[in-house]
């Protein structure tokens, strides 16, 4: 379609040409920095897993995940009751540990909250912010999900970023606009160096613990369409480097397919995570 339209316009359209050849330059940089993207594979583990249900579960993926396969990160995300006990039982393990919620101060008077500084201090790297649920059932906006992802950065954390359109959003056709409105709120005066090592999870609610998953299609089209705005809001250099995250029903037999669009970089994983078995086929499944 780029060269039909270059052979439709007069040949001395100088502008057109070198803006098209720059692209057509451009192109390969991005592709190989593209092959270059890590898979994640996170597992949220929700409100799953007492001490003992969780020990047993971190030793089954500790034996099973014993060594990841190249290219491969898988991340543990269990309730905030089992992260200290996590943190001993991975000691030697290359899965890390990573929390499910923050909330976003250093410390102080804010009865059962969990501060970022307290989850570096039990091994975590990494932290799911905004996830669905906590949009819906506690309020989350994304103005309190962007002081979170803020806090957690300077935190030294990893925030993984959590959008998505409900059902009746698609059926409106307006998915786009509601994960525009969501990112661009999210990282809001977020730098490029911290948004190129932040994860974004897109995870359609209506896919998730459902059992509906979003086609291969279907999700890379948004994928694409977060990246595309990524480079809007950076560059194009800073949306290559980001992992996007595909959540939403991701199991054992679905994850191939999935994990190989082109701008899926991995998984993150509710129900599926809950077995040692399954989360272990869904990170083989990312190679
Ligand atoms: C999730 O909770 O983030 C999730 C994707 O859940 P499930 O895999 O069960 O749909």
């Amino acid at each position: 379609m780029v060269f039909r339209n270059i052979l439709s316009r007069e040949s001395n359209d100088i502008h057109l040409i070198i803006s098209i050849s720059y692209n057509l330059i451009s192109y390969p940089t991005n592709q190989k920095e593209k092959t270059m993207r890590t898979k994640i594979i996170a597992g949220n583990w929700k409100m799953y897993k007492d001490i003992n249900e969780s020990a047993e579960l971190l030793n089954s993926l500790k034996s099973k995940l014993a060594v990841l396969p190249n290219g491969v990160k898988a991340i543990v995300c269990p309730p905030f009751t089992s992260l200290a006990l996590a943190k001993e039982l991975l000691k030697g393990s290359p899965i890390a540990l990573g929390a499910q919620n923050m909330y976003p101060e250093d410390e102080g008077a804010f009865t059962a909250e969990i501060s970022p500084k307290m989850l570096r201090s039990v091994g975590c790297q990494y932290v799911i912010l905004g996830h669905s649920e906590r949009r819906q059932y506690f309020h989350e906006s994304d103005e309190f999900i962007n002081k979170k992802v803020k806090k957690a950065l300077a935190a030294g954390l990893i925030p993984i970023i959590c959008v998505g359109e409900s059902l009746q959003e698609r059926e409106k056709n307006i998915t786009n606009l509601v994960v525009t409105t969501q990112i661009t709120g999210c990282v809001q005066g977020i730098p490029a160096s911290d948004i190129e090592k932040s994860i974004i999870a897109y995870e359609p609610v209506w896919a998730i613990g459902t059992g509906k998953v979003a086609t291969p299609q279907q999700a890379q089209d948004v994928h694409k369409l977060i990246r595309e705005l990524l480079a809007k809001l950076y560059s194009s250099s800073t949306a290559e480097k980001v992992t996007i995250q595909y959540g939403g029903s991701v199991k054992p037999e679905n994850a191939k397919e999935l994990l190989h669009q082109p701008d899926i970089d991995g998984a993150l994983v509710g129900g599926a995570c809950l077995k040692a078995d399954s989360f272990t086929a869904i990170v083989q499944a990312a190679v």
